[in-house]
């Protein structure tokens, strides 16, 4: 029987693996700019970091993480997100003592049982940034990366929603209206919120139930609530995005899909995608590091689904396979062993050469030399070996002259510009 692979999760062809290529190279070379460096941290993790930073009411907790006892009964979780994994390990290493270590990005794969389609999968990719610097300017200077970003890809028609979540400060006055309004509506509520309700009222902003959302439409929101150094904290995070010349909507009612956010989040959406229209997405998160034993020191970041990024970027441009230069055709077992070496070695010299591997006609192998887009042939076989030659064709025009064995690869190397 045939296998295939899990649903939801899937294949990258070599034919797809240049746009992966040219965004990730893109996301290097403008992250470091602005001072961002790699951290590869594990796919891996013990399920209580999740369940902790996350929150245990989040759908992600609930519902969608892939969670599985190992031979030791430890219990482990594949990666739902990465910014758990990114403050582990930043507390594990004891990174705050080095004052260099403050800002950090990632690539890599996540893992969240959805139900899979268009922009939705169950194995997908993010490309994460995180900064621990506590500072508005911190908070505007992420966001304005995500845009940069997304404008250097040219993905168009990105709209910028921001909101506060506010402090443990507010959220608490806060809980307290909200359940006052939730309770009146509780029975038009579904199943889900109406455990939420008692359990973590701020998720249902999150819900995507059409009735719950049009009810909350109606509800109190934490942007009315926020106590005066929130509300200051805010007013800095938009004045410096003004400065920037950062164009965004303030939307009261985006919570964002996990519990450790405070104060500014912010979502980059695209019209483009239906349902699944948040390309990209962060917020600042105060208490995380102190709840995952590390000091007390906020994070700001954003995640970016790569697969949403890669449908908006459909037909567009990214990294077309090198094309081959050279190719070795032979007739003949001599020929093709000598023509084997004579491959394994001009590669070795940077050359990118391919040769027939299944003793072809030279028409055939000629026509496979046109496919590849060579623009020079080598061609041997018996007599041309007794001579102690080989003929070099040059596809455009058709031409051949003779080459000698004796030096060539010295001189194929030259006619290619490769010698030093
Ligand atoms: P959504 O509301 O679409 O479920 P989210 O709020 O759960 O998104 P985040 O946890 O903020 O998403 O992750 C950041 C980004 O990762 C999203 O903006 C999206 O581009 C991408 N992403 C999230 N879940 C998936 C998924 N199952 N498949 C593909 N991309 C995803
Ligand atoms: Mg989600």
């Amino acid at each position: 029987m045939k296998i295939t692979a899990i649903k939801g999760i899937n294949d990258i062809l070599p034919d797809e693996v240049g746009k992966w290529q040219w965004v990730e190279s893109v996301a290097r070379r403008i992250f470091a700019n602005f001072g961002f460096r790699e951290i590869r941290i594990p796919i891996l993790e013990k399920t209580e970091l999740f369940a902790r930073s996350i929150g245990e009411s989040t759908d992600i907790v609930e519902k969608e993480m892939y969670t599985f006892p190992d031979r030791n009964r430890q219990l482990l979780t594949l990666r739902p997100e990465a910014t758990a994994s990114v403050v582990r390990a930043f507390v594990q290493h004891q990174l705050h003592l080095q004052p260099a270590m403050r800002k950090f990005y990632t690539i890599g794969p996540m893992f969240r049982h959805e139900r899979p389609q268009k922009g939705r999968y169950r194995q997908f990719h993010q490309i994460n940034v995180e900064a621990f610097i506590d500072d508005p300017m911190i908070d505007a200077e992420v966001i304005y990366l995500l845009l940069v970003f997304l404008q250097e890809l040219n993905i168009p028609d990105i709209d910028l929603h921001i909101n506060s979540m506010g402090c443990v400060d507010c959220r608490q006055p806060f809980r307290i209206a909200l359940s006052e309004y939730l309770a009146g509506v509780s029975e038009r509520l579904c199943q889900d919120c109406q455990r939420r309700r008692l359990t973590n009222p701020l998720r249902i902003f999150d819900c995507k139930v059409e009735s719950c959302r049009q009810l909350m439409r109606d509800a109190p929101v934490l942007l009315d609530h926020l106590c005066d150094d929130c509300r200051s904290n805010f007013a800095s995070v938009k004045g410096h995005l003004k400065s920037l010349g950062v164009i965004f909507t303030i939307n009261p009612h985006m919570v964002r899909g996990l519990d450790y956010y405070t104060r500014t989040t912010f979502e980059a959406l695209t019209p483009h995608l239906g349902a699944q229209n948040a390309v990209g997405g962060g917020g600042r998160y105060d208490g995380l590091m102190k709840i995952l034993g590390g000091p007390d020191l906020s994070g700001t970041g954003f995640a970016i689904g790569m697969e949403r990024l890669l449908l908006l970027l459909a037909g567009k441009a990214g990294g077309q396979q090198h094309p081959i230069r050279l190719f070795v055709a032979s007739l003949g077992a001599e020929a093709q062993s000598r023509g084997f070496q004579l491959v394994q070695e001009l590669r070795f010299r940077n050359l990118l050469v391919e040769m027939d591997y299944e003793s072809r006609s030279l028409k055939a192998q000629l026509r496979r030399a046109d496919k590849l887009g060579a623009t020079h042939v080598i061609i041997m076989g018996e007599n041309e070996l007794a001579k102690g030659v080989a003929l070099l064709r040059e596809m455009e025009v058709g031409s051949q002259e003779e080459v000698p064995l004796d030096g060539i690869v010295e001189k194929l190397l030259q006619k290619f510009d490769l010698v030093m």
